[in-house]
């Protein structure tokens, strides 16, 4: 007796992915989540006529216009998209942002001639030299381009299926095969020598991986890179909540469910085996496999019991660094005689810190200026976070005020940008890592392991647990949206024979 042929624990958007493909190939889904709303870190939410999304606003290729129209389109959940029949209308837009030091405000284009033309204006020297690693960057982009992510899985059986299909695209791999798993920095240390050029790149890697150049893998800045410059940036219209309906909506059309409220306590393992999940109702759902998106420590600390997994393997699992929490402040405000506003702001504080100091780099988002239905009428919506530690924060006396003094940064940051920001303030909320934490039921509410290129491989989605698996960004290819999609392609095209597949892909014809 079975529930279904797979359970997945968390809605995020790697468990998404792994349930809806599985569906897809036919498997029987359930994807249990804890939360009452689906997306995990990119989950939406509202209030009082304000939808926020929580986490991610970035990104390229997700829409049906400009670029992205075209095959093969890198952005894996574009992908996926189109494997489920479902689509996200999107808003296209460049410059992609603008980011803000003490000395300069820089505006970001897709365009790379209008990027270094911009540069140039501060220093020639370092835009000519970013100009060569953007060439060698795009190398790599476009060896990796012919090779779609929906066609890899992680095991043995992807070589010879990949040399078969896409033999030219294998072919122009090869000068990259040993650098792949090192950091870009050991491509920046040889081209550019530009102090200030060195910082922005430090702060454009900080941004993806939540670490600087010399603990950011080489694939995933040749990506943004060409992702940015090649596809189109574009804004899904209701927000992330758009991502997240469709690959709830496309689980469902292949005879997936997902069931809210689910929190899954216990994965029940038996013989070596996992069999199923006990929710914190009591109910137990069984299944032959069982794949856990929450985080590597959740999933080792709180659903397997210690004795399910060999000592070494889990101390290692739980003594894997993590990237600090956040301060998050979404704000609605009146948007009378910002005619002009842009959505997207990173602003750094004070040059002389580290760019990873808690409060002095933080990330703006205002969606609001793309799509004007995320707020009420003559208002805009507005996000802005910065890394926080998790330790010391607690629900006490104190807990108020110390709120309000962490957000400081956050404010300070908007009114670069809008200077009389507090007089517009109509709705405030502000999150503190412990928010993070207890929404994104994630383990002190980290934004991801802290695993630096070179130093550490993300590990992939095998347990030693037969029948459970791992999706989501504590596996492989890591931290960010594109990078949690591909974890759950790999983990769901594992458990299936290669051909299915194969099949797949000629019906989307990549
Ligand atoms: C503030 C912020 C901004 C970001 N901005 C960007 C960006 O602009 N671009 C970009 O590419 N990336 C961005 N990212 C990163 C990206 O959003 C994340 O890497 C990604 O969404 C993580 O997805 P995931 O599948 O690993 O898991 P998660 O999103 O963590 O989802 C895991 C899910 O599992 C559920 N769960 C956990 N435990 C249980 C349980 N016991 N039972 C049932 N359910 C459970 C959780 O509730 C959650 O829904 C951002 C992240 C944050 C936090």
């Amino acid at each position: 007796m079975k529930d279904a042929d797979v359970i997945v624990i968390g809605s995020g958007l790697g468990g998404l992915v792994a349930g809806a493909m599985l569906a897809r190939y036919g498997q029987q889904v359930i994807v249990c989540e804890s939360h009452g709303i689906p997306g995990g870190a990119a989950h939406s939410f509202s209030r009082r006529g304000f939808h926020f999304d929580s986490g991610p606003s970035f990104y390229c290729g997700l829409g049906n216009v400009g670029a992205a129209a075209d095959y093969p389109s890198l952005n894996p959940l574009r992908m996926v998209f189109d494997l489920l029949g479902q689509s996200v209308e999107t808003i296209p837009y460049d410059p992609m942002g603008h980011y803000h030091f003490p000395d300069a405000t820089l505006p970001i284009y897709g365009n790379g001639e209008r990027y270094q033309e911009a540069i140039a204006t501060i220093t020639p020297t370092g835009a000519e030299e970013l100009k060569r690693l953007e060439t060698k960057l795009l190398g790599l982009y476009d060896a990796l381009k012919h090779i779609p992510t929906l066609a890899l899985r992680p095991d043995l059986a992807a070589l010879p299926m990949l040399l078969q299909r896409y033999p030219w695209a294998m072919a122009k791999m090869l000068p990259y095969v040993l650098s792949v798993q090192g950091p870009i920095s050991q491509w920046i240390d040889g081209t550019v020598h530009d102090p200030w050029v060195r910082r922005l790149l430090d702060l454009e890697c900080f941004l993806l991986s939540g670490l600087k150049a010399s603990g950011t893998v080489l694939p995933e800045m040749a990506f943004m890179f060409g992702e940015r410059s090649r596809s189109v940036i574009d804004y899904p219209i209701g927000g992330s909540a758009s991502i997240i309906n469709a690959l709830v909506n496309g689980l469902n059309q292949w005879g997936g469910t997902l069931q809210l409220n689910a929190h899954v306590e216990r994965i029940v393992v038996s013989n070596n085996r996992a069999v199923g999940v006990k929710l914190r109702n009591g109910d137990i759902l069984s299944a032959p496999t069982v794949i856990s998106n929450a985080t590597v420590w959740d999933t080792y600390e709180h659903l397997l019991a210690p004795e399910d997994l060999p000592v070494a393997y889990r101390q290692k699992g739980l003594d894997t660094p993590a990237v600090e929490s956040f301060m998050h402040l979404h704000l609605g405000i009146r948007a009378d005689g910002l005619e002009h506003l842009t959505g997207h702001h990173v602003v750094v504080h004070d040059e002389s810190k580290d760019i990873t100091v808690p409060g002095n780099t933080c990330m703006i988002s205002i969606p609001s200026v793309w799509d004007a239905s995320l707020a009420p009428a003559h208002h805009h919506v507005a996000h802005v976070y910065s890394l926080e530690p998790y330790a010391g924060w607690r629900r006490d006396d104190t807990y108020a005020d110390r709120k309000r003094q962490r957000a400081q940064p956050l404010f300070a940051a908007l009114e670069k940008v809008i200077p009389d920001v507090c007089d517009r303030i109509t709705l405030e909320l502000i999150g503190t890592p412990l928010t993070h934490a207890h929404y994104l039921r994630r383990h002190q509410g980290t934004y991801g392991p802290a695993i630096a290129a070179g130093q550490g491989m993300f590990p992939g989605n095998k347990t030693p647990i037969s029948g459970l698996y791992r999706v989501g960004d504590s596996t492989m290819p890591g931290i960010g949206v594109p990078a949690v999609a591909a974890s759950g392609i790999l983990c769901a095209n594992s458990l299936v024979q290669p051909g299915q597949t194969l099949e797949l892909l000629d019906q989307l014809g990549i």
